[in-house]
């Protein structure tokens, strides 16, 4: 109920300490006590209670109704309902309330009116005719109840089961219908639909650096250029997180779907308003599926686009890829490497393989890089990329790290013993056992049971791997330098490459990556970004190493720009330890 402002009822009506407390043409004081307690059953009720002639003229009203409304019943006997009309309601529902009431029957529904104020509220109401001893309709009662809240509420409910509520964007399960139905309209038409699937690129990391709210207006910022990339007929959802879905509807043929997924990714290259001044560039990897072709039904599209984008993502994102069946097969790849893997640390199918890591004006190794090699008897030689995700998502990857860690320490302290006394180990933690509370622990008794000097030892870390938690980062970080460990940022250059965090985090070397080397000899970008990071390593007094340098002309341009320690195929592949020792002058 809606109180007044002063939190009494208000009535309107002449309810003075004097007079009486009815004072209409139908209470009056020679009433029966029957009529009487009727009369003031409708004073009293908290309902809106309006009665009309049967032409619809307004005779009485009471207090409830001028509480609800915030007409006086002096302003408004003598007139007609209509003034209460929001202009919400269409003619037809109107016409059908007259026919009802003309039939002799009630109408009841939830009618949107206006108070006095102007403002709409919901009214539940029911108006029923009244008829005179001729039988014929004389008058018109209409009861109601003020639902607003009630009706506020329930559509608040509905608008949450099924919008998200950041982005106002239709959320998972509106999507399921959506899509079901533009499956539906498809099948009808023999058109096709696209569901493209739509992931932000390091948003995690967005979000751990700059924080929620920052990460919340670049969802927001999406959104609205998601929504710019479709036509208003087709729809664009939030799927969770990171994630949306558009769906393209009436499609003809997969260029048109190419076209929208290129002007997605167009409409991300602006620079986002987030983090001034500089901004932030925030790219996507797209996935798409097609009805029929790709799937029939909602959740085989989602899956199969889903899986697209995963490939859209590790072929280097900012890019979109279309679904294709071979992704299906190495999907069910993954699934029996899966169940292989189970048994691959008992049955000892794992390896440790090392690759030298030269300092280029001795020309000799300062230290070997640990990698893992899994020997499986079904699926013969996986490479690491394949198997350590698997691991780290069934938790093998800490005891099966921590064996490989075992196992090096063993073989390269070998190698100290016999004339390499200096000689560093360079090993690979995954995020997963960076996070691992026992890590201390376990370096710790591994380095001992060796008989490894700890600050022979150096840990790769991704800045991934760092920036997932950075408070918690700092704190390892803190403790394995206070072991005289050292820490190496692996693949540098691919990942954030925050000035911010090196400066906060005790980090002794830089690797840069790979694609940077690679690329460095035809690129003057790559080229321009090795130098910068050559010059910031030296200029925070850390070592550098170029991984993969393959010939000649990438190692002569890494000397040139001050980076003396090189690994890759050009001096050495990964080699197992018996081979090691060999290569080794004795
Ligand atoms: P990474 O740490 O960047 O290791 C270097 C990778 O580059 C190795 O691949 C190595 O064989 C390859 N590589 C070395 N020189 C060259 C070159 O000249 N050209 C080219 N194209 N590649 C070169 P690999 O052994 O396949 O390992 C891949 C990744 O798997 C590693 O990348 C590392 O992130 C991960 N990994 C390997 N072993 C382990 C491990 O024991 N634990 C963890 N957590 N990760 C590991
Ligand atoms: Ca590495
Ligand atoms: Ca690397």
């Amino acid at each position: 109920m809606i109180a007044s402002s002063n939190g009494r009822p208000k009535t309107g009506l002449s309810q003075g300490k004097t007079a009486s407390p009815v004072a209409t043409p139908y209470l009056n004081r020679d009433a029966t006590p029957v009529a009487q307690i009727l009369a003031r059953a409708i004073e009293q009720t908290d309902d809106a209670v309006m009665i009309t002639r049967s032409d619809g003229v307004i005779e009485y009203v009471n207090p409830g109704f001028e509480r609800i409304t915030g007409y006086r019943a002096g302003d408004i006997i003598g007139r007609r309902p209509s003034i209460l009309a929001s202009g919400m309601h269409p003619p037809a529902f109107y016409s059908e309330l007259w026919r009802t009431l003309g039939r002799g029957e009630s109408f009841r529904s939830v009618f949107t009116n206006r108070r006095s104020s102007g403002e709409l509220y919901y009214e539940e109401k029911t108006i029923s005719p009244i008829r005179g001893a001729d039988e014929a309709i004389s008058h018109f009662v209409a009861t109601g109840k003020d639902v607003t809240e009630r009706i506020a509420a329930e559509r608040r409910l509905e608008y949450l089961a099924n919008y998200d509520a950041l982005t106002g964007l239709p959320n998972r399960s509106l999507l399921h219908d959506r899509l079901a139905q533009a499956i539906q309209r498809a099948h009808r038409l023999g058109k096709g639909v696209a569901v493209q699937f739509v992931d932000l690129d390091r948003f995690k990391l967005i979000n751990d650096t700059l924080g929620h709210n920052a990460g919340d207006r670049v969802l927001i910022e999406a959104a609205s250029r998601l929504r710019q990339c479709l036509r208003a007929t087709d729809t664009v959802a939030r799927l969770g997180g990171d994630e949306f879905i558009l769906i393209q509807e009436g499609v003809g043929n997969p260029d048109e779907v190419e076209q929208v997924a290129r002007k997605v990714l167009d409409a991300f290259a602006p620079c986002f308003p987030v983090a001034p001044p500089q901004g932030l560039f925030v790219s996507v990897s797209v996935g798409l599926a097609l009805y029929p072709g790709d799937g029939l039904t909602p959740d085989e599209l989602l899956m199969r686009a889903d899986l697209a984008m995963y490939r859209a993502k590790e072929g280097g994102r900012n890019s979109f890829r279309f679904f294709e069946a071979a992704m299906d097969a190495s999907a069910m790849r993954t699934l029996t490497l899966e169940a292989a893997i189970r048994g691959a640390l008992d049955n000892r199918e794992f390896a440790v393989v090392y690759q030298p890591i030269i300092d280029t004006r001795t020309q000799r190794p300062i230290a070997v890089e640990a990698l893992m090699r899994w020997h499986s008897p079904v699926h013969g030689t996986v490479p690491p990329d394949h198997f350590i995700p698997l691991l780290e998502e069934n938790g093998m990857i800490v005891p099966v790290s921590r064996w490989a860690l075992r196992q090096a320490l063993r073989q390269v302290r070998t190698l100290q013993c016999a004339g390499q006394p200096a000689l560093r180990l360079a090993f690979n933690l995954s995020s997963r056992q960076f996070r691992d509370v026992e890590l201390l622990q376990d370096v710790t008794a591994a380095l001992d049971e060796a008989g490894f000097d700890p600050t022979l030892l150096e840990l790769e870390l991704t800045e991934s791997a760092l920036m997932d938690n950075p408070d918690a980062s700092a704190a390892v970080l803190e403790a394995l330098r206070a072991r005289g460990i050292r820490v190496a940022v692996d693949d540098f250059g691919t990942g954030y490459s925050s000035l911010a965090y090196l400066m906060r985090f005790p980090v002794r070397t830089l690797k840069i990556d790979r694609s940077f080397v690679y690329q460095m000899e035809r690129s003057k970008e790559a080229a321009t970004i090795v130098r910068a990071i050559a010059s910031l390593a030296r200029s925070l007094g850390l070592e550098l190493i170029g991984e993969g340098v393959e010939n000649v002309g990438q190692l002569a341009l890494l000397q040139e720009v001050g980076c003396h320690q090189v690994q890759g195929f050009l001096f050495s592949r990964p080699v197992t330890g018996a081979e090691l020792a060999l290569s080794f002058p004795h």
